[in-house]
């Protein structure tokens, strides 16, 4: 199936064909067409879909339980969530980077390390 960004589409204001762009917001990637003349934008629909999946997740909260594995706490981490960064950011690495933020909050970051090895 080809996607329809593979196809020339024009500015429905000056008729001029549109350029594909990558727009972001929220460290979040939309592929985009763009009319360079009167900066009209189309966002790709799966990418809108996608973002609006990442907004439920982001405003869902949920209780998971602390467990002791050996000298450790543990908790579980959603599926869901890890799946959908996952999908996002194609992560390969099973690392994450866990700090403690403030006091009664912590931190994880996935895409960091990636970055990192990025750069190497
Ligand atoms: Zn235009």
């Amino acid at each position: 199936m080809t996607d329809i960004f593979d196809n020339t589409v024009l500015c429905k204001d000056c008729n001029t064909k549109m350029q594909k762009i990558k727009y972001v917001k929220q460290g979040f990637s939309f592929r985009t067409l763009q009319c360079l003349k009167c900066k009209n934008k189309i966002i790709h629909p799966e990418d809108k879909q996608e973002y609006q999946h990442y907004l439920n997740l982001k405003n869902k909260a949920f209780n998971v339980k602390l467990r002791i594995v050996g000298n450790s706490y543990t908790v579980s981490i959603p599926k869901e969530i890890v799946n959908f960064i996952n999908e996002q950011n194609k992560l390969i690495d099973d690392m994450v980077r866990l700090s403690f933020d403030s006091m009664n909050k912590l931190s994880l970051v996935f895409d960091e390390i990636r970055k990192e090895e990025d750069e190497r």
